[in-house]
């Protein structure tokens, strides 16, 4: 294929646009958070979806050099899966300019916020497919909706949407927290799949009406269904962390699906949230905010120091308001079923400053992924797990930064980069890892939830 490069294009079909009367194509990261957050758009009256995944694998490796990130390569092949299989359903009716899709970006040192031009490259190189737009939303602004619906309703999308990456995240955490405990094989998952489909009719249902209460009712009900699927015939087993890059740790699929082979050498595992990504790029624009008035204000430049303050009251409120109801909601789970808590993003960065050893001013997930570590070890975890995509830079820093500090204190540690292939000595990696967390739980127990 002969790529283009057409700079116009990027800025004319890469952006944010008022998706009315559009089918918004989503791609599916973390399946119940993707489908959750994608019924509060139709909630709002937007016609959203999520694309299939991994089905297209083989056209996004046609479509990529190699050079690029996994979730790059996937991404790619879900859009081109998804439009061509559109196109044969369809024939002569099928009309590009009614999808948009939609890709998020983040700005900073790593290749995310490439994607998305990447993409509009390779769709710009089928003429089927070129006018189909890319809706977009970026860290810059801390994922701000503006520009996608209309202007009145761009605060009740962002705050319900919110509330679905929440929910999103308690189901995957009820799923770990039941699974390895199952009365049958097979049960949680089956739960956790229709569990996803009722609380999307929930979202849909209650979403614009911002009815919480009736979501949370629905939310209820589900952890108490949930909790009677446990044998408590079962002991409690060595309780894992993991952290590392979003997409290929959230994608079952692209890590292989890294929790379900724990749980088969014995593991209670916990994997970095959804949330705590969202939680980030907001406070990562306060402090950017701060930092600005800052050097502003020394310099005595008025005008700039006014617009800094604003930003900080704004991302200040934002801040409060995500972790407000991030408590609120983990709060009412975690009264029914001991649910793992979350972290808080200045609680990790007071780490990251106590321990000397990374700072938030060089950004990407390794902000997240090292604190989070430690916060696992201090909370009596047995191991952690570092799953990333094959030469991601933040988790690569991460390992880096990780490896000697966490010797030091004795837990096992595991690197689990993975592209396509299959690697013969993974799961043997993954045994001995077990092994080891056995040894740390017989020596130290593990924490309560
Ligand atoms: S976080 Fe890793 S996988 Fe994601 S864009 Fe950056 S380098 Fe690529």
């Amino acid at each position: 294929m002969t790529k283009v490069i057409d700079f116009q294009s990027v800025l004319e079909k890469v952006g944010k646009f008022n998706v009315k009367n559009k089918i918004l194509l989503i791609p599916e990261m973390n399946r119940i958070g993707s489908h959750l957050l994608a019924a509060v758009f139709r909630s709002f009256g937007i016609n959203a979806m999520v694309i299939e995944t991994y089905k297209g694998l083989a056209l996004g490796k046609e479509y990529t050099s190699g050079k690029e990130c996994f979730p790059c390569q996937i991404t790619t092949g879900d859009i081109l899966y998804f439009l061509e299989s559109e196109k044969q359903k369809l024939k002569e009716k099928f009309d590009p300019k009614k999808y948009v899709y939609f890709m998020p970006e983040s700005n900073g040192p790593c290749r995310f916020g490439m994607y998305n031009k990447y993409q509009r490259i390779v769709l710009d190189s089928f003429s089927d497919f070129k006018d189909i737009k890319i809706a977009t939303l970026s860290t810059a602004d801390g994922y701000s909706l503006a520009g996608l619906i209309e202007e009145e309703k761009v605060r009740d999308l962002r705050k319900v949407s919110y509330w679905s990456i929440v929910v999103g995240d308690i189901l995957d955490r009820l799923l770990w927290r039941i699974r390895p405990y199952e009365r049958e094989e097979g049960m949680a998952d089956e739960f956790i799949e229709e569990s996803m489909h009722r609380m999307e009719k929930a979202f849909e249902k209650y979403g614009e009406k911002k009815d919480l209460d009736r979501i949370m009712d629905h939310l209820d009900e589900i952890v108490l269904e949930g909790k009677e699927i446990i044998d408590p015939r079962i002991p409690l087993k060595p309780k894992i962390g993991i952290v590392g890059e979003i997409y290929v740790r959230s994608h079952v699929h692209a890590n292989q699906h890294i929790i379900k082979v724990l749980e088969r050498y014995g593991a209670e595992c916990v994997n970095a949230s959804i949330s705590e990504w969202v939680n980030y790029t907001t406070y990562d624009r306060l402090r950017d905010a701060k930092i600005g008035f800052r050097l502003n204000f020394k310099q005595w430049r008025l005008k700039q120091v006014k617009e800094y303050i604003k930003d900080m009251m704004h991302y200040r409120a934002e801040l409060f308001y995500q972790e407000m109801m991030q408590d609120k909601i983990y709060k009412r789970a975690r009264s029914l079923l001991d649910i793992s808590e979350d972290h808080k993003i200045g609680d990790l960065e007071d780490i990251l400053k106590e321990e000397d050893i990374y700072s938030f001013d060089v950004g990407t997930e390794a902000c997240l992924s090292i604190p989070s570590i430690i916060h696992y070890i201090r909370e009596g975890f047995n191991g952690v797990v570092n799953v990333y995509p094959f030469t991601c830079m933040p988790s690569t820093i991460t390992s880096a930064v990780i490896r000697p500090i966490i010797a030091d204190m004795k837990v096992p540690y595991l690197d689990a980069p993975y592209d396509s292939s299959v690697q013969p000595g993974r799961e043997a990696a993954i045994r001995t890892f077990m092994y080891q967390a056995f040894q740390h739980f017989k020596r130290k127990g593990r924490p309560f939830s």
